[in-house]
């Protein structure tokens, strides 16, 4: 029987504590683990790590294939989780919508106006396409009247 795979509390072998599924110490819990009880680890380092071997080879650097990480934190250290509330959503819209919105011509352009300028790009000067700024140029009074197709039909 060799030792128990992940089994590195002193972190000797991984850098970090490191315990097998379902073995973590009391009191510590994944970032998944806190918010399924509201928590969120609020700026603590990650005490320890869960090692489980898994058909998905984990995304983290320099863990090998075939092998899963995730962090533990204190529950202690925890914080509430608050989802922001709608009135924060709608707040967060309608300022990010302010701020395309140009003060000289009204329009509201698809980006965020560059903070500099206080203006759209097209307001500002800059040589861009902007269907508010810029009339359709039309391609028939480009041609010159000798272009005209003729008309004429051979007998
Ligand atoms: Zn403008």
């Amino acid at each position: 029987m060799g030792p128990v795979p992940f089994y590195d509390p002193e972190g000797s072998r991984f850098g970090i504590a490191t315990f097998p599924y379902g073995l973590a110490p009391q009191g510590l819990a994944t970032r998944r683990q806190l918010r399924r009880q509201q928590l969120r680890p609020a700026g603590q380092q990650p005490v320890a790590q869960l090692m489980w071997r898994s058909r998905r080879t984990s995304s983290a650097k320099g863990v090998p294939r075939g092998i899963q990480v995730a962090y533990l934190y204190e529950i202690a250290k925890a914080r509430p989780y608050r989802p922001p509330s709608p009135k924060q959503l709608a707040a967060l819209a309608a300022a990010l919508r302010a701020r395309r919105i140009c003060p000289t011509c009204g329009v509201e352009q698809p980006y965020c106006l560059p903070r500099r300028y206080g203006q759209c790009q097209a307001c500002h000067g800059w040589d861009l396409p902007s269907p508010e700024h810029t009339p359709t140029p039309s391609t028939e009074s480009m041609l010159p009247a000798a272009v005209q197709p003729s008309t004429d039909r051979r007998p």
